[in-house]
């Protein structure tokens, strides 16, 4: 099956018409044949038995008078029968009494049949007849045909009925190799057209459309698909042209940009450079003036009390009252009060003096020295602090820059309890040791920061103030998530702005 299936589809069609017709036509022989066959014995045996029914008439009379000579012209007659060659007619009790051979063609049959019982043997046939006389059997009439020649003859026809079929077969043959063309020639085209689409790639052939048929439908269904396919395929390499050609431009873009890049990167990292210099610079200048601000309030009071003292010198010289014992009490005085301003001056030098490596330290005196710091610009304010929270809490990181932070939020907390007249104003500071981090928290009173402005707080230059800077809490932010891993936020509470530090212990 699977060698018919792989044939071509002509030779199938061939092999179908071959096998079908043949199939028909040889049975129809056949048929034939075997009905031809069939009649010829019974027709040798209807021919044999005529013979035999008039010859057995004719010879009664001669038989019932015991008349060989009647008898024997009877059976002369068959001289002229070619196919008869031999006849014999015997008496009641069997004895012959005429006969009648065709000289070499006679055969002796292996017994005598029964009256009307057709004997073939070899190539003839034997036929039986009783001869009857009102009624009576007065003999038997043997005769004897040569069935050669009807043989001959249903050869004959035989051989016609073959012809006849290889006639028929050829012919039907012939008209369905014409008549298949038409249904395997689309097919091929259309086979051979694939072909060429499928191997060569080449969409410009066509099918020819031969009839307006299946096949006619066929091809130019086919077509239609060959020309939508050849148009898209244009277009695909239009857009794949398109495409190369941006991916080059990109290509190339990205190769300059590329050799570009490691010098911009540069330029760019030596501006931020330049940008964090100039930052720095800037919140050193501004910390050196809030110093500058918070040694004046610091040396406010001695000052004081210095002028105070000299007054009182010159006092006690114009009223002679100035002794040696009130001299050396007085300079001893002023050399304390003297002493105390050089030691806020070393105070704050070591505040801003920066720390070179990480280390643990106490969150308690980092924050008790940017409270030292602002002791005395909070009381000229009427600034309370109020402190609560736990002792011995520690951090890991750069101790004077946290000190520094706490610095700015109470700078700030004081400046927003000024600038909104809230004095007497009140600072909370908590610190707290949580899950192993420490948590300072500085709230004021001064009713908090605008929602409106709260995110950009810690953005560089931001400020709402006339000789704001900006950069308190943006350094701050960079002091303690940048430097410290920490984190610091801000929110409003029902009284101020709370800002809280969380740095790792
Ligand atoms: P500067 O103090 O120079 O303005 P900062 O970065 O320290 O710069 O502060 C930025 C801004 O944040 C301030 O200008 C102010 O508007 C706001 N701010 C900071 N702290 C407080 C506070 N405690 N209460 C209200 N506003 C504050």
């Amino acid at each position: 099956m699977t060698f018919f299936e792989n044939l071509p589809i002509k030779r199938k069609l061939m092999l179908i018409g071959l096998v079908t017709n043949g199939v028909a036509v040889v049975i129809i022989s056949i048929a034939l044949g075997i009905s031809v066959w069939s009649s010829y014995r019974s027709r040798a045996v209807t021919s044999l038995s005529i013979h035999a029914g008039v010859i057995a008439d004719n010879a009664a009379p001669a038989l019932l008078f015991s008349d060989e000579q009647a008898a024997n012209e009877v059976l002369g007659r068959l001289r002229t029968e070619p196919t008869v060659v031999y006849a014999s007619l015997r008496d009641g009790s069997g004895g012959q009494v005429a006969a009648f051979e065709a000289p070499k063609r006679h055969k002796t049959p292996p017994h005598l049949p029964s009256p009307d019982d057709p004997l073939f043997f070899e190539d003839q046939l034997v036929y039986a007849k009783n001869v009857v006389h009102e009624r009576k059997v007065i003999g038997t009439l043997y005769l004897q045909s040569d069935l050669r020649d009807i043989q001959w003859e249903l050869l004959r026809q035989l051989s016609i009925i073959a012809s006849a079929m290889a006639v028929s077969l050829s012919l039907a043959l012939f008209l369905f190799a014409r008549f298949q063309k038409a249904i395997s020639t689309p097919i091929s085209d259309l086979a051979e057209a694939i072909r060429r689409v499928t191997e060569e790639r080449d969409y410009s052939v066509r099918v020819t459309a031969r009839s307006t048929n299946e096949f006619g439908t066929l091809a130019s269904g086919f077509n239609t698909m060959l020309t939508a396919i050849r148009d898209r395929e244009a277009a695909l390499a239009i857009h794949q042209a398109g495409l190369e050609e941006t991916v080059r431009q990109r290509t190339a873009e990205l190769k300059t940009l590329n050799e570009t890049l490691e010098q911009r990167v540069q330029e760019e990292l030596a501006k931020n450079r330049e940008k964090d210099h100039l930052m720095i610079r800037q919140s050193r200048l501004a910390a050196i003036g809030e110093m500058i601000g918070n040694i004046a309030h610091q040396w406010r009071q001695p000052i004081n009390a210095l002028t105070l003292l000299l007054a009182n010198i010159k006092d006690a010289y114009d009223f002679n009252e100035l002794d040696e014992a009130y001299l050396y009490r007085s300079v001893e005085t002023g050399q304390t009060i003297i002493q105390r301003m050089s030691t806020t001056i070393d105070d704050f030098r070591n505040f801003f003096r920066p720390n070179k490596e990480k280390a643990h330290f106490s969150v308690n005196e980092a924050l008790e020295d940017a409270l030292r710091i602002m002791e005395a610009a909070f009381r000229s304010n009427d600034i309370k602090v109020v402190l609560e929270g736990e002792p011995g809490v520690t951090a890991y990181g750069f101790r004077n820059e946290y000190s520094q932070v706490l610095l700015n939020l109470l700078t700030n907390a004081k400046e927003a309890i000024q600038s909104r007249k809230m004095m007497p104003g009140t600072v909370r500071i908590a610190v707290h040791m949580r899950a192993g981090q420490s948590e300072v928290s500085v709230e004021d009173n001064a009713g908090g920061i605008p929602p409106d402005i709260l995110p950009k707080i810690f953005d560089p230059y931001f400020t709402t103030k006339e000789k704001g800077t900006g950069i308190g809490l943006y350094m701050s932010k960079m002091i303690i998530e940048n430097s410290m891993d920490g984190v610091i936020e801000v929110g409003n509470s029902p009284t101020g702005a709370r800002f809280s530090i969380v740095t790792p212990a």
